[in-house]
């Protein structure tokens, strides 16, 4: 069992309650000095609240707190746990917490509970790293894919993909103790088979991760067009309140705003900008440039026109139809669309009315679509991979290609047999299996003390 950390769990401020943990070898006997109740801890049923006093040095009264121990190995980290919901004044907190550090613990890092938790098989890396999500989700979707995670689901699928591997590693291998055998064909095809049915199935894994970038760290909308046509009275129409500054006067939203909503169950990250002005003065510069560099990376954008004038008047920023994730929308559809827009229509472009709030559902639709299609939407079964996963399986992915090739052209099994054990460590490395130690720190850093 490891040293005996303790924390804060609950966030740092007042409340109704606070929750303090400790977690290794020592638990309950740090418990036991600060912890006054009907009988001695090791008495007590464990997974069960108990009521008691929290005392100091003097024997004074600093709370009365409920009191859960866990024995290893049941417990969340694997260890010896002990759960302490006191009063939730930040000094009462701060006062127990000082007493566990007194009597033996020591302050944990972040993470550092999950971490137990891994390091003891408690959970793979894959739920370690949900845990995560799960705490900074924002979106229901967000949500469901985290929970999942955690539920083990990518877990599984990396570990049955792992296990293939080594399988197929195997029978390579087997060739290796017979220098003087090739491959024989029917083998060699068959090997083949299996290894493009592996690829297949890092290949829908690496799909995913557009989808966990999105849900992660939601999609970016760009919203343009011209000065006056309804961009900022979108933005707060969008975002139900007054956010963005709404003037008659052309070229007053200087400033990129940024605001994250909610569509659909997904987070879009939504940037207003000055808009794409030619000519504009040197203030509104800056404004264009942070424009232009929001529109390369945009998942979604959202071109605006004043639907209610020709279509040859409008100044549209070129070239901005054919991108992934384009929108054309035709504003102040409430003044009478211009008969000239008529193909764009046709072609989906959506007729809005901010002013009479009209076309708002169809928008969001079209805004959902644009970014959820392909491998995964709509599956109750979700697996959206973040860029660490991504990173491993395109390591993998790249190892496999050169293996196939390498098996294709009935090179050496030894040659065949390097790819294939590269991408094996690849994959082990999503849930952890492999040796992980400089990757570990970097995973359990971002998280919160506590957790
Ligand atoms: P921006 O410069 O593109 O951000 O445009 P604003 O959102 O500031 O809107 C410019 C003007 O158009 C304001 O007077 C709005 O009230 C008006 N406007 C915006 N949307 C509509 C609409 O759908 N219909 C009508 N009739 N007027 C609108």
């Amino acid at each position: 069992m490891h040293d005996t950390i303790a924390a804060i769990s609950t966030a740092f401020g007042e409340a109704a309650i606070s929750v303090l943990r400790l977690s290794g070898e020592h638990a309950l006997q740090v418990a036991q000095r600060v912890f006054k109740g009907k009988r001695v801890l090791e008495a007590l049923e464990p997974r069960v609240q108990h009521f008691g006093n929290i005392v100091d040095g003097e024997g004074g009264v600093v709370d009365s707190v409920l009191l859960t121990h866990f024995r290893a190995p049941a417990s969340y980290t694997g260890d010896d746990v002990v759960e302490i919901s006191c009063h939730g004044g930040i000094l009462v907190t701060r006062r127990i917490f000082e007493l566990l550090l007194h009597h033996g613990a020591r302050a944990a890092e972040a993470g550092e509970f999950t971490q137990r938790a891994f390091v003891n098989g408690k959970m793979d890396l894959t739920q370690a790293e949900a845990v995560m999500d799960l705490i900074h989700a924002q979106s229901e979707l967000a949500l469901k894919a985290a929970t999942q995670q955690l539920e083990g689901r990518l877990g599984k699928e990396s570990e049955h993909l792992r296990a293939d591997l080594i399988e197929l590693l195997a029978h390579v291998e087997a060739y290796i103790d017979f220098p003087d055998e090739d491959i024989d064909p029917d083998t060699g095809a068959a090997m083949q088979k299996r290894l493009a049915s592996i690829q297949l199935r890092v290949g829908s894994l690496l799909d995913t991760a557009h989808h966990g970038r999105i849900l992660r760290s939601g999609a970016r909308t760009v919203i343009c067009g011209e000065p006056n046509v309804g961009k900022s009275s979108l933005l707060n129409l969008l975002s139900g309140f007054d956010r963005a500054i709404v003037s008659a006067e052309a070229g007053t939203t200087r400033d990129t705003i940024e605001e994250v909503l909610h569509i659909h169950g997904l987070p879009f990250v939504l940037v207003d900008t000055a808009g794409i002005r030619e000519g504009a003065g040197s203030i509104e510069q800056s404004g264009i440039d942070r424009t232009n560099r929001e529109m390369a990376r945009a998942d979604v954008i959202l071109e605006v026109v004043d639907g209610s004038l020709p279509r040859d008047a409008a100044r549209r920023v070129p070239g901005l139809e054919d991108r992934r994730g384009y929108l054309l929308i035709l504003n102040k559809s409430d003044l009478g669309l211009h008969p000239s827009w008529l193909p764009d229509v046709e072609r989906g472009a959506i007729l809005l009315s901010c002013e009479n709030q009209e076309g708002l559902d169809p928008l969001r639709a079209a805004m959902r679509d644009a970014v959820w299609t392909g491998a995964g939407a709509g599956n109750s079964h979700m697996v959206a991979i973040n860029a660490r996963h991504q990173a491993c399986f395109q390591r993998a992915a790249e190892a496999l290609v050169h293996g196939a090739a390498a098996l294709k052209r009935n090179e050496a099994p030894e040659f065949v047999a390097v790819f294939l054990r590269e991408a094996m460590e690849a994959v082990g490395e999503v849930t952890g299996r492999v040796d992980v130690e400089e990757i570990l720190g970097a995973i359990f850093s971002r998280f919160c003390i506590g957790k």
